[in-house]
């Protein structure tokens, strides 16, 4: 039998075959995290494969380190490294609210960018001793390690003050933006080839400053209606970013979570660009080909409040109520009274149903996420496309924190900066109750005519309080035998 097969178990070919058990559990992870059923199964996989992928690179990192006689100080270094790194993880996780998540999630993804931007550095500074041909492929890996993490970085970093209000979401609106987008990609690709023939330590300044200036550029020329769009495409970033810095480090299982997060997070970038109905090359492009919005032709009006009392008799007259939540709740907190709000309904007889924006929210799948926690039947959760032909035939429609999911302008104002984006069609029930604490604007920073119909009706406050206050008020005529009507109008 020849050596490869029986030869001694090396350090290298069992944290090889760690490796190997590690991808398949991020695999089976991501597989699990599709589907409502199996996400805590996925999650399950995706920690174990997390903790065999880390325990086989510590113990991998400290066999090499021993080996050239640094071995306590690689060990100290790694510990202090996971311990402070754990320490505030795990500080952050347990400290973020819902709504923190996805200004969390934008600003881990930029650690990945500067990880795989030092990560090229190093390559550069401590470059291997290497035959020509393999040397430009290092040099390649180095330049391009280095550009997707700086862009990853800044854009990522933008993401992060446009996602926690820091910055203002609307986008920035350089004059010849394109130009300079094609420009920065145009000035990578001859600084990568002149790289790659001579790896001058200048050229990699310029090209860390210019992929920067990219990243911040990018993201701050997109709109808040197209945010859920780039931070699933930064996350696409940050997993090709990462691809890179896998590479250079020869680790392979850094090479396969990394390509299984940039094409899973393109993946999702392409689903969420086909339901917000944006053209997918445009938006990972920073708006490419997208002229800035027409002044805003706002339709205004009078616009009439309705009380909590006046709400739930309304409720207990309809026959079908449909429940469109949006970021408002999240913020309120409100997901556990609205369930229970759905549940007493149907108590009484009314068909309650949800209906789910694709990017209600400030994450994917954020809504389904609170009412699941809340304990909603899955089976009257539906998706934006599932309940939009019924609204036209809905007794009430509930608008619960949500804004430019519901805007008619998406749909009937072209010069709408949400032009195009389908949304759900509330306005078409028979009455809708908005549920938000003033007039303000929704997160794409765009006036919303529903508020004006003569259909709404605003419910002013924190929904929370005001769904409770319903609910107060239906606890005093407790749920009839037969579904009673109360006469209210
Ligand atoms: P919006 O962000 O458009 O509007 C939320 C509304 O909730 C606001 O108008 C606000 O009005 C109201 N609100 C806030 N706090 C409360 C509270 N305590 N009680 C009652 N109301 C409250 O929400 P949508 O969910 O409709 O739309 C999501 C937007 O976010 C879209 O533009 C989407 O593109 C974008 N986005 C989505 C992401 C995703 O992945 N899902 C990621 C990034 C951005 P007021 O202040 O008057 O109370």
């Amino acid at each position: 039998m020849s050596d490869t097969v029986s030869g001694p178990l090396t350090a290298d070919s069992i944290a090889g075959a760690a490796y190997i058990v590690a991808a398949l559990l991020f695999i089976l992870s991501l597989a699990g995290l599709s589907k409502h059923e199996k996400a805590r199964a996925g999650v399950i996989y995706g920690i174990t494969g997390m903790v065999i992928a880390l325990a086989a690179t510590i113990w991998l990192t400290l066999q090499d380190a021993w080996g050239t006689g640094h071995g306590l100080t690689g060990l100290v270094l790694l510990l202090a490294a996971v311990l402070v790194g754990g320490a505030i993880g795990l500080w952050r996780a347990r400290v973020v609210e819902m709504t923190g998540m996805p200004e969390l999630i934008a600003l881990l993804h930029s650690f990945v960018g500067l990880a795989a931007v030092l990560v090229g550095w190093n390559g550069h500074l401590e470059a291997p001793d290497l035959s020509a041909d393999l040397r430009a492929i290092h040099h390649a890996e180095v330049f391009i390690g280095v550009f997707i993490g700086a862009v990853t970085f800044t854009g990522s970093i933008v993401a992060f003050l446009k996602l926690s209000a820091r910055m203002k979401s609307s986008p920035l609106m350089l004059p010849g933006k394109n130009a300079i987008n094609l420009g920065a990609l145009a000035a990578f690709i001859a600084l990568t080839v002149w790289y790659v023939n001579d790896s001058q330590l200048s050229l990699l300044i310029v090209v860390t400053l210019l992929a920067l200036g990219l990243g911040w550029h990018l993201v701050a020329s997109i709109g808040g209606g197209d945010m859920p769009v780039v931070v699933s495409m930064l996350n696409s970033y940050s997993g090709w970013a990462a691809a890179a810095a896998g590479f250079l480090l020869n680790n392979d299982l850094l090479i396969i979570t990394g390509a299984l997060v940039g094409s899973s997070g393109a993946y999702l970038s392409y689903i969420m660009c086909k339901a917000m109905n944006r053209s997918f090359i445009s938006v990972i492009a920073g708006g490419f080909g997208i002229a800035a919005p027409a002044a805003a032709d706002a339709e205004d009006g009078e616009h009439r409040e309705i009380t909590a009392q006046a709400t739930a008799e309304m409720l207990t007259n309809a026959s079908s109520v449909v429940i469109t939540p949006g970021y408002g709740m999240a913020v309120a907190q409100a997901q556990y009274p609205v369930a229970e709000l759905a549940h007493q309904l149907r108590e009484r007889g009314v068909n309650v149903r949800f209906g789910i924006h694709p990017v209600a929210g400030r994450l994917p799948g954020h809504m389904n996420v609170l009412l699941a926690e809340a304990k909603v039947p899955y089976d009257i959760v539906l998706e934006m496309d599932e309940i939009n032909e019924d609204l036209g035939d809905t007794s009430v429609v509930l608008v619960i924190g949500a804004n430019d999911t519901v805007n008619p302008s998406a749909a009937e104002d072209p010069g709408s900066p949400i032009a195009g984006m389908p949304v759900l069609r509330v306005w078409e029930a028979e009455n809708v109750v908005v549920f938000k604490r003033s007039m303000a604007t929704g997160y794409a920073g765009v006036q919303n005519p529903l508020f004006f119909r003569d259909n709404s009706q605003m419910l002013f406050g924190d929904a929370k309080q005001r769904v409770e206050d319903i609910l107060r008020v239906l606890a005093e005529f407790p749920a009839p035998a037969s579904p009673q009507q109360l006469n209210f109008r």
